[in-house]
């Protein structure tokens, strides 16, 4: 029989906002000792906006933007969308890309009027054989943008920044969980540059990164092969894999019903306090029991 103070537990969380699975995740959530945090649409709004086109020489900035928005219209992360919508607004004519072929967690490549064209991340230009100049990168990086490499028939023709804005109550919430004995590691896709200056401004020391879509889990089994008992926060399709592994698992509302699905505690406030609530809630309502 489930201790009545866990239905009661149960109840106080959705009044919260904080959608408790079952008495069990309740009851784990009091022992997490870790939290590897997605940054994109966790840590992070969830909406990238393009803050920097920078092409390179002989190129306009308006046929940068077109061959990779084209291109992207293929593909369905936030950083292509925020492409797209980039050139959207710039009233480009875009066309539509054939023999598209996507890497998961790393970029897209597909002809456009003729001519090779991929887009993603500088990790993804490495795999392909394309050399980019680190000076043109690191100063995206160190912004805290996300860096999206644009390259015509293997050869670099311009980088896109991207910057996806911390939400604003992030580094509250890493303060408050490091405070309860929680240690946040980020968990990212993203190169390690641009992981480290968001990791900086939500206050997180510990960062895994460039960590591909299928990996995230296996960085989750990691911990737990170690003895920890580590959670895991996320929000989209990609997450799912990592909060199954997880000890305890929470997803943000505004994001997929797949995370959601996933997750033993969903969050609808879109908002890392929750997390924090959600153990607080967990260790008073232990303190009642025993
Ligand atoms: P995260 O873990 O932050 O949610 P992802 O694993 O989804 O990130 O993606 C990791 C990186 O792969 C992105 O930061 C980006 O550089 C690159 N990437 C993946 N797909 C695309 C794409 N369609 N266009 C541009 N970049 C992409
Ligand atoms: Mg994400």
């Amino acid at each position: 029989a489930t201790p009545t103070a866990l239905m009661v537990g149960i109840g106080l969380g959705a009044r919260a906002g904080i959608l408790i699975r079952n008495a069990e995740a309740l009851e784990l959530a009091e022992k997490l000792e870790a939290l590897c945090v997605d940054k994109t649409g966790t840590l992070t709004e969830g909406h990238p906006e393009v803050t920097h086109l920078l092409p390179a020489s002989g190129i306009s900035t308006d046929e940068l933007l077109r061959l990779a928005a084209s291109l992207e219209q293929s593909s369905s992360h936030p950083l292509a969308a925020a492409i797209v919508r980039r050139a959207e607004v710039s009233g480009l004519a875009l066309v539509l890309p054939g023999q598209v072929v996507a890497e998961a967690g790393q970029g897209v490549s597909g002809d456009v009027d003729g001519r090779r064209i991929s887009v993603g991340s500088p990790t993804y230009m490495h795999a392909l054989g394309i050399s980019l100049d680190t000076a043109l990168v690191q100063p995206l990086q160190s912004s805290a943008c996300s860096v999206v490499a644009v390259a015509s028939n293997n050869s670099i023709i311009g980088v896109i920044g991207v910057r996806d804005p911390l939400r604003a109550t992030s580094r509250q919430a890493v303060e408050r969980l490091a405070a309860m004995g929680v240690e946040v590691v980020m968990l990212t896709g993203d190169n390690r540059a641009t992981a480290e200056a968001v990791a900086h401004e939500a206050g997180i020391i510990h960062i895994e990164a460039e960590t591909l879509p299928g990996d995230k889990s296996a960085v989750i089994a990691r911990y737990r092969e170690q003895g920890r008992r580590v959670g895991m926060a996320g929000d989209g399709i990609n997450d799912a894999p990592a909060l199954a592994a997880a000890y305890v698992s929470f997803a943000m509302g505004a994001g997929t019903n797949v995370a959601m699905e996933a997750a033993d505690v969903t969050l609808m406030k879109n908002d890392l306090n929750s997390v924090a609530d959600a153990i607080m809630l967990s260790r008073a309502t232990l303190r009642k029991i025993r």
